[in-house]
């Protein structure tokens, strides 16, 4: 007999029950702005993407609504079917100005952006080296692709070097990369990463979702940050739904990249374009953040101010170096329990663990933006502090 539906619900539920990876998501009832309120409590909110404030800001909105009104609720069909808007040209010819690229094209997400561009750039024969660490959205765009696959250790030069010297190939070769890593705050060594590409002819794709916004001058992104921005064998990618405050995702390099994409990558072939609104509040994004420097400038000093004093308090930061601050507490459970308490004091900031994150370094994961205040994460701070002591974690 064939498994039921519910057959299988239940199965693969119970599972995820018994190994507690089930996931249940708290439910926001105000806009993700840095405090909002959560299952009915105001909170301080150390869990969102919302580096520059831009998800609820209030020229990103008029925009939206211009848009809105102008264009119409939705695109209405495929790009390269119905024509494409003209506000999406428009958005591209922007990004590509903003990133000082030769051309850049937009998809409907980060996550779909990397299965586009990955699956329409390698073909069979090619060679693909992607750091152990790299997203989600990575790992599924390559498994669309014939080309061979090899991992790198986590942002390791030398073991890339290792293991482009023992794949030669005639074909493609594409070092992959995430610009900052979701996880751990880190950032990806361009500089030796690209140098050591080059030795082997080998093009570096950059997925900069947690960089773009945040990293380089006016948030123009980690490879901007590294001097490569003009490189013809650098492919940046990344989203338009974290510091940009909207949905989406984009591709940025060689002026050919934009052309071929559009012919020959599958989400923009066979998926309706974004919707105007959200058109309009990224064009408004990018104006934002060229016309107010403060706000690059108040999401670094959050970033310092909040790694320092949780240094000085005694929590394992990872040597993160990125508004994206893990505290380390090892077992999985530790983690949840910190989450959990620090809810009750007022923080919202996910627990993560295996396997999410490797094995014995089950962290919380906060994230802070521009739109902090001094007291939004003297609070936090406060709260960290209460159950760092609660818990014992070392040096508190
Ligand atoms: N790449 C990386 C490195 C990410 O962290 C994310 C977001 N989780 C994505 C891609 C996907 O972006 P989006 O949310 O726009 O689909």
């Amino acid at each position: 007999m064939s498994t039921s539906l519910s057959g299988r619900l239940n199965a693969e539920l119970s599972g995820l029950r018994r190994s507690g990876l089930l996931i249940k998501p708290r439910v926001l009832d105000a806009a993700n702005r840095a405090r909002t309120r959560v299952d009915g409590r105001e909170v301080v909110n150390l869990a969102s993407n919302n580096y520059l404030g831009f998800a609820d800001h209030p020229r990103l909105k008029e925009k939206a609504a211009a848009y809105l009104s102008e264009w119409g609720v939705g695109a209405g069909a495929v790009r390269t079917i119905a024509g494409t808007l003209r506000i999406h040209e428009e958005l591209e010819t922007q990004l590509a100005e903003f990133k000082h690229t030769g051309s850049a094209l937009v998809l409907h997400s980060g996550f779909t952006t990397n299965q586009g561009v990955l699956g329409a750039l390698l073909q069979e024969g090619d060679l693909v080296v992607s750091d152990e660490l790299n997203h989600a959205s990575i790992i599924d765009g390559l498994r669309l692709t014939k080309a061979t696959k090899k991992i790198y250790k986590h942002a390791d030069p030398a073991d890339l070097e290792r293991v482009l010297r023992e794949n030669e190939t005639d074909g493609l070769k594409l070092v992959v990369t995430d610009g900052v890593f979701s996880m751990d705050g880190d950032v990806a060594p361009l500089d030796k990463l690209i140098e050591v590409a080059r030795r082997y002819g080998a093009v570096t794709y950059v997925d900069d979702a947690h960089g773009s916004g945040v990293m380089g001058e006016a948030g123009r992104g980690t490879v901007h940050h590294f001097g490569f921005e003009h490189a013809d064998d650098v492919i940046q990618v990344g989203t338009l739904s974290k510091a940009w405050g909207g949905v989406g995702g984009y591709a940025a390099g060689h002026a050919d990249l934009k052309e071929l994409l559009i012919n020959r990558a599958r989400p923009y072939l066979f998926s309706t374009a974004q919707p105007p609104a959200v058109v309009g509040g990224l064009v408004a994004a990018l104006e934002e953040v060229q016309r107010d420097p403060s706000l690059m400038r108040r999401l670094w000093d959050n970033t310092h101010y909040f790694k320092a004093e949780l240094a000085r308090l005694g929590f394992d930061t990872m040597g993160s170096v990125t508004p994206i601050t893990p505290v380390v507490f090892g077992e999985a459970e530790a983690a949840f329990e910190a989450s959990r308490m620090l809810f009750e004091e007022g923080v919202f900031a996910v627990g993560l663990g295996f396997p999410t994150v490797p094995r014995g370094s089950a962290r919380i994961r906060n994230i802070v933006t521009a739109e902090h205040t001094r007291d939004d994460l003297d609070q936090a701070l406060a709260a960290y502090e209460k159950v760092g002591k609660r818990l014992k974690v070392a040096g508190v």
